[in-house]
C-alpha cells in the first residue's frame, strides 16, 4: 500500500445505511444513497445497497457510468440538473433526473423517445437555499409541461436545504413541501409518488416527532458516510464516524521556530543564518496537500495540531508526539476533505470488507473468520 491513501471500512458504511433505513423507515421515509462525495466508488455504493438502500443518486454522469460499468443495476438518478451534452448518457444510464429547466426537460423527453424509453423527472423546488430550484409559484406550470411531454414522466418533487446556506429546514418548510405535492396533484393530475425533502441536513427533523405529511424520502450522503449532521457538525447517535481514514507519510520532522528572520553577521556576508523569533515547535511535514484533500478539514490524532498546507505539503505541530520520517499518520476527514481525497488521482483507495454485523452498531467486535477444517 502506498501513501497518501484512503482506507474505507465498508462494513461501517453498511451499518450506517442499515441504521438510517430502519429509523427513517419507521417514519415512512425511504433513504436514497448519495455517492457524489466518493466519486461514485462502486464498492461504497454496494455497501450502501447492502444496508438496505434501494436506489442511488449522484451529481455527475461520469460517476454514474463508473457504477454502471461496475455492475450496479439499481435505479440511479442524476441529482444535478443534466447538462445538455450529457442528455443521451443520462437517458441511457439513469432512471430519473432532478430538473429545474423546461428546455432541459424537453431535451430529455426527445432523447428518451429516440432511445425508445421513458425517463422519470423529479422537479426541484427552491425553498430558501438559493442554489438551484424552481420558484414555488412556477411549479404547477413546469409540472404540467412535464405531464404533457412525451418521453418523460413526472415522478415527484424535491427540495434542497443547507447546500449553499447552512440553515436546517423547519417543520414549516416540510409542511409547505407537502402542500406543494398536493397542489401539483390537484392541478396537473398524476400522483406525485416521490416527495424528497433534502439531505443529511434534514435528519434532525426527519428523526423527530413532527408529522411527516407527504414527505417520503431523504437523499443521504454525509450521514451514511461520516455519521455526521452537517448543520450541527455533531455525530449522529448510533452511527460510525470513522468509516474513512486518510494515511500520509511524514517526510520531514524537526524542531523549528514558528517564524524566522534572516540575519547576516556583517560585515563579512559569508554567514547568513535564520534566527528564531518565537518558541520552537515540534513540526512534521506530511506528503499530502491541497491537491489531494481539504487539508483544513483533516481530523488529526489527539495532541497534534494543523499548522498549514500548500498544494503538496501539510505542516503539523506534533506537540509531545514523536513521529519519525518515513512513518505514517492516520487522520479523519470531514465531508470536504473526503470528497477531495476520493476524487484525487494520487490518493490510493483501499477497501476493507469486514463482515457487516447485524444489529446495533455498539456490537463492533471483530467477526471470527470461518475456519476450514
Ligand atoms: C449532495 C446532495 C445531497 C446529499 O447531501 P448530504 O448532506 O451529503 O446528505 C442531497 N441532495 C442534493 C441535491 C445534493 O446535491
Amino acid at each position: 500500500m502506498t501513501t497518501p491513501r484512503v482506507e474505507i471500512d465498508l462494513g461501517k458504511i453498511t451499518q450506517n445505511a442499515r441504521c438510517l433505513v430502519r429509523r427513517l423507515g419507521a417514519r415512512g421515509i425511504s433513504v436514497t444513497g448519495v455517492t457524489k462525495a466518493v466519486s461514485g466508488h462502486p464498492d461504497v455504493a454496494k455497501a450502501m445497497l447492502d444496508g438496505g438502500i434501494a436506489d442511488l443518486v449522484d451529481a455527475r454522469i461520469n460517476n454514474i457510468i463508473r457504477m454502471r460499468e461496475a455492475g450496479i443495476h439499481c435505479p440511479i438518478s442524476m441529482i444535478r440538473a443534466p447538462m445538455w451534452h450529457d442528455v443521451e448518457n443520462v437517458i441511457r444510464c439513469c432512471h430519473a433526473s432532478y430538473n429545474t429547466e423546461v428546455d432541459t426537460i424537453l431535451k430529455l423527453g426527445s432523447a428518451a423517445r429516440q432511445q425508445g424509453t421513458e425517463h422519470d423527472v423529479i422537479l426541484l423546488v427552491e425553498m430558501g437555499d438559493m442554489r438551484d430550484g424552481i420558484m414555488p409559484e412556477d411549479l404547477n406550470e413546469v409540472a404540467s409541461l412535464v405531464v404533457a411531454t412525451p418521453g418523460v414522466t413526472l415522478k415527484g418533487i424535491a427540495a434542497n436545504f443547507a447546500c449553499m446556506g447552512n440553515v436546517a429546514p423547519t417543520a414549516g418548510d416540510m409542511a409547505m413541501l407537502s402542500r406543494l405535492a398536493d397542489q401539483v396533484e390537484g392541478e396537473c393530475g398524476p400522483y406525485v409518488a416521490l416527495v424528497s425533502a433534502g439531505g443529511s441536513a434534514n435528519l434532525a427533523w426527519a428523526l423527530g416527532n413532527g408529522a411527516t405529511g407527504r414527505i417520503n424520502n431523504l437523499r443521504l450522503g454525509e450521514a451514511i458516510l461520516l455519521g455526521i449532521d452537517p448543520v450541527s457538525g455533531q455525530s449522529i447517535d448510533g452511527l460510525h464516524t470513522d468509516a474513512f481514514a486518510l494515511f500520509a507519510e511524514v517526510i520531514e520532522a524537526r524542531l523549528k521556530p514558528n517564524s524566522m528572520s534572516i540575519t547576516s553577521s556583517a560585515p563579512n556576508y559569508g554567514k547568513l543564518a535564520l534566527v528564531s523569533t518565537e518558541d520552537q515547535l515540534n513540526r512534521a511535514v506530511l506528503a499530502v496537500g491541497r491537491q489531494d484533500t481539504d487539508a483544513s478539514g483533516l481530523m488529526l490524532p489527539s495532541g497534534i495540531e494543523y499548522v498549514g498546507a500548500s498544494s503538496d505539503h501539510t505542516v503539523v505541530d506534533m506537540g509531545e508526539s514523536d513521529l519519525s520520517v518515513g512513518s505514517e499518520m492516520k487522520m479523519g476527514m470531514n465531508y470536504s476533505a473526503l470528497m477531495r481525497a476520493m476524487s484525487a488521482p494520487d490518493v490510493e483507495k483501499v477497501v476493507h470488507r469486514m463482515l457487516p454485523v447485524i444489529g446495533t452498531v455498539k456490537d463492533t467486535r471483530p467477526q471470527p473468520l470461518l475456519k476450514l477444517i
